[in-house]
């Protein structure tokens, strides 16, 4: 397992899920070379929950400023598998290397699957 998908894995434990159960952690790489790790955290007001996606490129933006740019990206789920949801797609994008080639790593079969941000959501929103 890649050292950035081992440190997302390492955020999920940390994650708040106590009505979905489903534990995330996701780690992020900017182009500035620094690593930040999040995880999701629920809300019994459901609609307030934020993936664990957001929370960390939330962090990195605050760490780094408005010119942050991703890298990379892992997310990983404790005893599930799944990419990034739609909402997450669209802040990663907001974020990616020109042409969306920030590369997102997640599980398939147990298998580490990388994809460009242009690939798991083309023709993203833009203004
Ligand atoms: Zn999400």
């Amino acid at each position: 397992m890649s050292d950035l998908l081992s440190q997302a894995r390492s955020a999920a434990e940390k994650a708040y899920a106590p009505y979905s159960k489903f534990q995330v952690g996701c780690a992020v790489e900017t182009v500035a070379g620094k690593i930040y790790t999040g995880c999701n955290v629920e809300n019994a007001s459901y609609g307030l929950t934020v993936c664990a996606e957001r929370n960390t490129l939330f962090q990195a933006v605050a760490a780094e400023g408005p010119g942050m740019k991703v890298a990379r990206l892992s997310v990983i789920c404790l005893g599930h598998e799944f990419p990034p949801c739609g909402a997450c797609r669209q802040v990663i994008a907001e974020f990616s290397l020109p042409g969306g080639r920030t590369e997102v790593t997640f599980l398939q079969q147990g298998q580490p699957v990388t994809r460009t941000i242009a690939e798991l959501l083309p023709e993203a929103f833009g203004l």
